[in-house]
């Protein structure tokens, strides 16, 4: 947003040094034209930037370097107040349209379209007042029909399109910014409780609707407190790092995972039945138990107790599935850990 604020107060300042009456002709060519290329140019390195790319400092100065020799060339060496104005409409349209095709390559954003048809229309209304200069007979005469039509109506409009499209899409990527991290738990990278309730919810809604299994899994560390205490908070926190990894590994796009306490882990599965689940469910404490995590030169070894539930049991509401599956993960415990219950 400050390379647009700094580019738009740039082509400001060169716009009126270009209208003003009375400015020295060589101010008005070399200083004024300089200013609004300069303008443009900022404006879109901060496109480029909010995409994740830049514009080099070189690019700038060369973009700025060709508005003012041409213009110099068409106020001193080869005087032609056509040649300046057409000149400038063609870069400057082109400029403009290459804004738009920086921002156009993330279609995805929200307001990235209305930013685009304000960059084309500045674009489109620039080169066509350029063309039409080129083409009048006589001498130069911007108060003709065509070019006021098409400045009057289309460079406001465009300007009110970019505005707006530019703001839309960075208030866009800080909603998207906030939605993710009030849903993605910092530590692990997986879902927290209400990116849970939210994505399990919908997954338990979609499958219940297509008549499909869904199984759930809790999972627990056992004796997590003692890995803490016995090899420190970080190597805890590594544990559940790798957890999280090995979990991520045996899902499927459409299943979803989440850490919904200290070291508690839930999976809501699409499609698995409850054989399939009591399958899952062991493969997955056997894989724990037999990979042991590497920490600062110690190897910690743990394991963890899993409560299974399906939906053919304890139906489709996310609640009473995590309160039976927590259940069974209970009596896992009681079993003596490292184990697998199915409620
Ligand atoms: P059990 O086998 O019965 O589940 O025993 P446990 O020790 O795993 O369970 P308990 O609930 O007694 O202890 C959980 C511990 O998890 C206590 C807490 O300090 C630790 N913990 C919670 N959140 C974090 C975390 O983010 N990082 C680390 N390293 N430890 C955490
Ligand atoms: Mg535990
Ligand atoms: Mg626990």
């Amino acid at each position: 947003m400050r390379w647009w604020a700094t580019g738009n107060l740039v082509i400001s300042a060169g716009l009126a040094l270009t209208n003003l009456e009375g400015v020295p002709p060589l101010l008005c060519a070399l200083v004024g034209y300089s200013l609004i290329a300069l303008g443009i140019a900022l404006v879109l390195r901060g496109v480029r930037v909010h995409c994740g790319d830049t514009l080099a400092t070189g690019q700038i100065v060369l973009i700025t370097l060709i508005a003012m020799l041409v213009s110099g060339y068409f106020t001193l060496i080869e005087p032609s107040v056509r040649g300046r104005i057409a000149f400038s409409g063609f870069y400057f349209g082109v400029l403009n349209w290459m804004c738009g095709y920086a921002a156009g390559r993330y279609s995805s954003e929200r307001g990235v379209p209305i930013a685009v048809t304000g960059f084309g229309l500045l674009g489109t209304a620039l080169v066509v007042r350029g063309m039409h200069l080129l083409m009048q007979e006589g001498p130069v005469d911007l108060s003709s029909s065509t070019v006021l039509g098409i400045t009057m109506l289309t460079v406001p409009l465009g300007q009110v399109c970019t505005s707006f499209g530019l703001i839309l899409m960075v208030m866009w990527r800080y909603a998207e910014r906030l939605r993710q991290l009030s849903s993605i738990d910092a530590l692990t990278g997986a879902l927290n409780r209400a990116g849970l309730e939210d994505q399990g919810g919908r997954l338990a809604l979609r499958l219940q609707r297509a008549r499909r299994d869904l199984a759930v899994l809790m999972i627990d560390v056992d004796h997590f407190k003692q890995i803490n205490d016995s090899f420190g908070h970080a190597a805890g926190d590594e544990v559940l790092r790798c957890l999280t990894r090995l979990l991520r590994q045996e899902l499927r796009p459409m299943d979803v995972l989440a850490r919904i306490g200290g070291e508690e882990f839930v999976l809501v599965l699409d499609g698995v039945d409850p054989a399939a689940a009591l399958r899952l469910a062991e493969r997955l404490r056997a894989r724990i138990a037999d990979e042991a995590v590497q920490c600062e030169g110690a190897s910690v070894a743990y394991t963890v107790s899993i409560g299974v539930v399906a939906s053919a049991a304890a139906g489709y509401e996310l609640p009473a599935l995590m309160a039976a599956g927590d259940r069974a993960m209970y009596e896992a415990k009681r079993r003596g850990r490292n184990q697998v219950c199915s409620a």
